[in-house]
């Protein structure tokens, strides 16, 4: 399984080389089937010959994921593609030829045989393809499944907006908030201390194979804890409300490197990492994500606005003002004299941006 990785892994990087010189030479761009065509070729040349010991499709649907990737980023979605590193995603997928014997816990895949698995779950529906991946030394099998649900109605006729911010989480225009996990952090600093301890060790030693473990041990935890807290979180704003309007955050660009260039060096660096940084851990962009399919399984909808303002509109009365948030915690209009927590006011100003009637 690792070997088909790889060779998953070295078709996605020579074809993103030789799209990058097409690139460069005519301003031109291949489409799946030219790559496909090259991949035969490829599998001809002694030097890529092995590339024939994994089965065909699992090398085409690599083709078809960096396609993909190329409109998405002429399309504005996504930044360019960049080639994979060895050991950073092994995974791959069977488009057809796999089999799912639920009953006996097996998968036959084509080229390896009938592989024995742990059901986390019951498949519902037909499955259409399954992804082979390994992470943090074990490897996992997901199913991609299509099946008919009948058009659900939400049960609530609730609205609500979310401020999404860095102490608390998510603040919603009824008043309640939920407060980011602080185990963040925590794990956080033990993972900085196991790796400055990593790289003391000598390279590829036991001991040095044993912290690598460990380290990788406890990325999953965190990736766990914050799924966990996520999911917990979005189920129960997804059950409860009808309606959830949210600010559009541009969480990729605040990410983005805030120390700026050498003519404009950026302000507030190590403020903006920091920030950058619980952004990040909080997985906001994941939290959209969840709350747009949860709301669709349950026959809600998610509305996305721009933000405007949405801080320092007073939303008693509606003036705007740079003065109205004189505290981070609180909001005070100058004109009419509300006050209330600022998060909150936020939250109500969101959802009246989606919902103006
Ligand atoms: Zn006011």
């Amino acid at each position: 399984m690792r070997r088909f990785a790889g060779c998953c892994r070295f078709v996605w990087n020579k074809a993103l080389v030789l799209e990058k010189q097409t690139y460069e030479a005519d301003g031109k761009r291949l489409c799946y089937y030219a790559l496909a065509g090259k991949l035969k070729d490829w599998k001809k040349e002694e030097e890529t010959a092995f590339l024939s010991e994994a089965p065909s499709q699992i090398l085409q649907q690599v083709l078809k994921d960096l396609d993909r990737a190329y409109k998405n980023f002429f399309a504005f979605r996504a930044g360019f593609p960049r080639f994979k590193k060895k050991g950073v995603h092994n995974a791959f997928r069977y488009p057809q030829g796999f089999k799912l014997d639920e009953g006996n816990s097996r998968i036959f895949f084509p080229k390896i045989g009938w592989v024995r698995y742990r059901n986390s779950r019951r498949v519902k529906g037909t499955p259409k393809q399954v992804t082979v991946s390994l992470s943090a030394g074990k490897w996992y099998i997901s199913v991609q499944t299509e099946r008919e649900e009948p058009n659900p109605v939400h049960p609530s006729q609730s609205r609500v907006g979310i401020d999404m911010g860095v102490a608390r989480f998510a603040t919603f225009s009824d008043g309640n908030h939920v407060k980011s996990p602080h185990s963040f952090r925590k794990y956080e600093k033990k993972l900085a201390v196991l790796q400055r301890k990593l790289s003391k060790r000598t390279k590829f030693s036991s001991n040095w194979q044993k912290l690598r473990e460990r380290i990788q041990r406890l990325h999953r935890k965190i990736a766990a804890v914050r799924n966990d807290f996520l999911h917990k979180t979005t189920t129960t704003v997804c059950k409860n409300h009808a309606v959830v309007v949210i600010e559009d955050l541009k969480v990729r660009n605040m990410s983005r490197s805030a120390s700026g260039t050498m003519d404009a060096p950026g302000r507030n660096v190590r403020a903006k990492a920091g920030l950058n940084k619980s952004i990040l851990d909080q997985g906001w962009f994941e939290f959209r994500r969840q709350l747009a399919y949860k709301l669709t399984w349950l026959g809600g909808t998610l509305f996305v606005v721009p933000p405007q303002h949405t801080s320092q509109t007073c939303s008693h009365c509606g003036c705007v003002d740079r003065q109205n948030r004189p505290m981070q915690a609180k909001f005070k209009c100058v004109a009419c004299g509300f006050e209330l927590n600022a998060d909150h006011n936020a939250a109500v100003n969101i959802l009246r941006q989606g919902m103006p009637y």
